[in-house]
C-alpha cells in the first residue's frame, strides 16, 4: 500500500481509537504471559473472569509450578483447550524458576522456547510487558490487514512482515491495538459495517467487495492457531 495512504490509515486509527490498548488485565509480565497462554481460541472478556480469580492465589511461578494439572484445570476449564494450556502453563512456571530467575525473558527467543508460547503471544509479552516493539498478528489483525489491503499474506507471519515494513516501529504496538478494536466494533468476520467505518475510502474490500467471495476471503484464512 502506498505510504501516503498507510499515513492517512494511521492518522484515522489514531483520531477513532486514541486510547486502544491491551484488553487483557495484568500487573506483572507474568501474569500476562499466563493470561495471554489462556487467551489462546478464548476470548479476552472470558480470560479476564478467570484470572481474576486465578491470580489472587497464583501470580507467581513457584505458586503456579506447585499446582498438578488436576489442581489447575477446574480454574482455568472455562477458556477451553484445558489441557494443554494447564500443562503448557505448569511448564513454563517451571522453566522460568530453572532458567529464567522466576521472571519472564524479555527476549523472542527465549519466550518461544516455552510451552504453549508462540509467535503471536511472543509478541504480546514483548509489547504489553516490555514495551518492545513487536506487532502482535491475531484474527482480528489478519481479517483487518486483509480488507484493507495492508497485507494479502497467508501466515499471520507473512501478515506481521508486511505490516511492520509498512508502519513506523514506535506505532507498532499501538496500531495492532487499534487494528483489533477496529475489527471487534466495526470490521467484524461475519458482517462488517462498511457503511459506519470511516477507513471504507482506503479499503480493498469495500471497493471489490463484489468481486471477493466473503466465505472465502474469511473463513479460510482467518482460523489462527498459536
Ligand atoms: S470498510 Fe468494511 S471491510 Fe473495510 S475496514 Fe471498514 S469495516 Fe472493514
Amino acid at each position: 500500500m502506498k505510504k501516503v495512504a498507510i499515513k492517512k490509515i494511521s492518522a484515522l486509527l489514531d483520531s477513532l481509537y486514541p486510547n486502544a490498548t491491551c484488553a487483557l488485565n495484568f500487573r506483572s509480565p507474568f501474569e500476562l504471559l499466563i493470561a495471554t497462554i489462556l487467551s489462546a481460541q478464548c476470548t479476552d472478556k472470558r480470560v479476564n473472569i478467570v484470572t481474576s480469580r486465578l491470580f489472587l492465589d497464583y501470580n507467581t511461578p513457584e505458586k503456579m509450578a506447585a499446582l498438578t494439572k488436576e489442581d489447575l484445570i477446574p480454574l482455568i476449564k472455562d477458556c477451553g483447550l484445558f489441557n494443554n494450556k494447564s500443562q503448557n502453563i505448569i511448564n513454563t512456571s517451571k522453566i522460568l524458576i530453572a532458567e529464567y530467575n522466576s521472571q519472564v525473558p524479555p527476549k523472542r527467543e527465549d519466550l518461544e522456547n516455552l510451552p504453549g508460547v508462540g509467535r503471536k503471544t511472543a509478541n504480546v509479552v514483548l509489547g504489553n510487558a516490555f514495551n518492545i516493539p513487536a506487532f502482535p498478528v491475531d484474527t482480528h489483525v489478519f481479517r483487518v490487514s486483509h480488507r484493507l489491503g495492508l497485507s494479502l499474506g497467508k501466515s499471520p507471519e507473512k501478515v506481521e512482515a508486511d505490516l511492520c515494513r509498512q508502519f513506523s516501529k514506535k506505532t507498532w504496538i499501538r496500531t495492532h491495538h487499534q487494528l483489533i478494536l477496529h475489527g471487534r466494533t466495526l470490521c467484524k468476520a461475519k458482517s462488517p459495517l462498511c457503511n459506519q467505518c470511516q477507513l471504507n475510502c482506503y479499503c480493498r474490500f469495500y471497493f471489490e467487495g463484489k468481486q471477493l467471495s466473503e466465505g472465502n476471503f474469511i473463513n479460510k484464512k482467518e482460523t489462527i492457531k498459536e
